[in-house]
């Protein structure tokens, strides 16, 4: 049976390919977990002084950078699923990281393989279940760990010691250097767990930044004083709900063989842990002892202990960004190795982006600009323009279109995005792109205590409905890029109504029925007691 299964693989695989050599291009698409584009320095931001990121930088230098790029669902899981299917949320079944994908669906990888191309995934997959459409795959289970990572694949889990972004490039370079069809073109995923929480760099990057004090985002101290409800409900504030053990390891090494620490340290920051071998260990002792002794001498409270814990916060992030840039690095120079590096596109994406301190916050889930951005940066040699920088409104709901445009395959009527393709060749559009994006976040009550909400984004303005509760915030992102002063109240009234106008109309050009009803007042009250009508 498998044989059979195998040789009318082989069969429509040779019907697909063209007679001639096939010089379509390969793809490396290098996808990051929570990686913000402020954390680039291509990006323009408040950390581009710090600079972590010149491999990356490098391909923004060689190609093109999307300045307005934007998720539909800020969170890991839903990310991933909008890229697989090219399809909205409510459309692809995958809204919250509680569902399961039903990877039996059409995805772009299986379409890529339709047509001849070769597809491999390795890394965070974060989809659950053994991926679909891939020759090759090596997948993080859920999370994934930073130190010595399990990975599910074909053959079983397997462990594999060291830094689990480094281990990844590995699995990636040794896929392009021995395993993969040189008369095939390529698409290769490269899916790092880095820099997602909690953060975890590189043995040789625990030193990183000792020297400097990283510049802290100018809306550190926010009070949301502006926004509804919502913000002051949040869970993922710095000061009340980053846990100084769990996120940014106190007291963790010193205590590595006591019991009492394995309690305290509980879930995957003790996971992670008790999986270094001695000497990673040594080294962390090394690196986090004299600093947490210092700390500890410091008695810090208030505004102060916000600030030394946004200092560990914003350097461990920065340090696992930072072996992200290398490992990129290394995959550009294995390409030019092999002689692949005129005939591959590269493009650099994070599944959303991220509060690194930013309005006094961590994680994402939010509409807010910081964690509804995504890096975009592609380099296609010969077509995009080197250093071009691209201002329309794209989303990773428009991936899996490009991808099977730049393979010459017919894109299926029921995806949702639209190709890049014409934007990357450099086309002079006399109509937008897109003059709007839409946006739907539903994980709530759930971690971080984000509610549900819907928007939709232009250029200029953004509308946010935070549906449950009834209210709505809205920002001029021209005056105010911070997004600091609600003007839903105050704004011309034609203006609002007409942006309310066009959410209508984007939930029903993609079909969204998925909003829960508003909540009864007695239950706005139990989740914000503040509430009142
Ligand atoms: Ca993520």
């Amino acid at each position: 049976m498998l044989k059979r299964v195998f040789s009318s693989l082989l069969i429509s695989a040779a019907l697909a390919a063209p007679a001639f050599a096939d010089e379509r291009p390969n793809i490396l698409f290098i996808f990051t977990d929570d990686h913000a584009p402020h954390a680039i320095g291509a990006y323009d931001g408040w950390l581009k002084s710090v600079n972590p990121t010149p491999s990356i930088d490098q391909i923004a230098a060689q190609g093109m950078l999307f300045k307005n790029s934007f998720c539909t669902n800020s969170i890991c899981g839903p990310s991933r699923a909008v890229i697989q299917t090219g399809k909205h949320s409510h459309q692809n079944g995958f809204m919250n990281n509680g569902n399961s994908f039903n990877w039996d669906q059409q995805t772009f990888p299986k379409l890529l393989k339709e047509v001849g191309y070769q597809t491999a995934i390795y890394g965070k997959s974060h989809l659950k279940g053994n991926p679909q459409g891939y020759d090759d795959w090596k997948v993080l289970p859920g999370q994934g760990l930073y130190y010595n990572p399990d990975f599910f694949t074909e053959d079983g889990k397997i462990t594999v010691e060291g830094h689990s972004t480094d281990v990844i490039t590995g699995m990636a370079t040794d896929w392009l250097t021995n395993q993969r069809d040189a008369e095939k073109p390529f698409m290769l995923m490269v899916q790092f767990k880095a820099p997602h929480r909690n953060w975890m760099p590189a043995e040789r990057y625990l030193h990183l930044y000792d020297d400097i004090e990283m510049p802290e985002p100018p809306t550190l101290f926010d009070k949301w004083e502006d926004n509804t409800l919502a913000a002051k409900y949040n869970e993922l504030e710095i000061d009340r709900h980053m846990d100084i053990n769990y996120d940014l390891f106190l007291d963790l090494t010193a205590d590595f063989d006591q019991e009492a620490s394995q309690k305290r340290q509980d879930r995957s920051a003790w996971n992670n842990m008790k999986r270094m071998t001695e000497s990673q260990m040594t080294a962390w002792r090394g690196a986090y002892g004299p600093k947490d002794k210092a700390f500890h001498e410091q008695n810090l409270s208030g505004d102060d202990l916000v600030r030394w814990k946004y200092q560990r916060y914003a350097k461990n992030y920065l340090r696992c960004v930072k072996g992200v840039d290398d490992n990129v690095g290394n995959l550009m120079n294995t390409l030019k190795e092999l002689e692949l590096d005129e005939n591959t596109i590269v493009i650099y994406s994070s599944d959303q982006g991220f509060y690194i301190g930013d309005h006094g916050w961590y994680d994402k889930r939010w509409m807010y600009e910081e964690s509804l951005k995504m890096p975009l940066i592609v380099k296609w040699p010969g077509v995009t323009e080197p250093g071009s920088i691209n201002e329309e409104l794209v989303q990773n709901l428009d991936y899996a279109s490009t991808f099977l445009d730049i393979a010459g395959a017919t894109i299926p009527e029921d995806l949702q995005g639209q190709s890049l393709v014409p934007l990357l060749e450099g086309a002079e559009t006399v109509a937008p792109f897109r003059d709007a994006i839409y946006y739907h976040y539903y994980e709530y009550p759930s971690v971080h205590m984000v509610p549900r909400h819907c928007g939709i984004r232009t250029d200029r303005y953004k509308l946010i409905h935070f549906y449950q509760f009834g209210v709505w915030e809205m920002y001029d992102l021209e005056s105010d890029p911070d997004e600091l002063t609600n003007i839903y109240e105050t704004a011309d009234p034609t203006l609002v109504a007409e942006m309310k106008e066009k959410l209508e109309a984007l939930k029903e050009h993609y079909g969204d029925d998925s909003h829960e009803a508003e909540f009864t007042l007695e239950k706005k009250k139990e989740f914000w007691p503040e509430y009142s009508e």
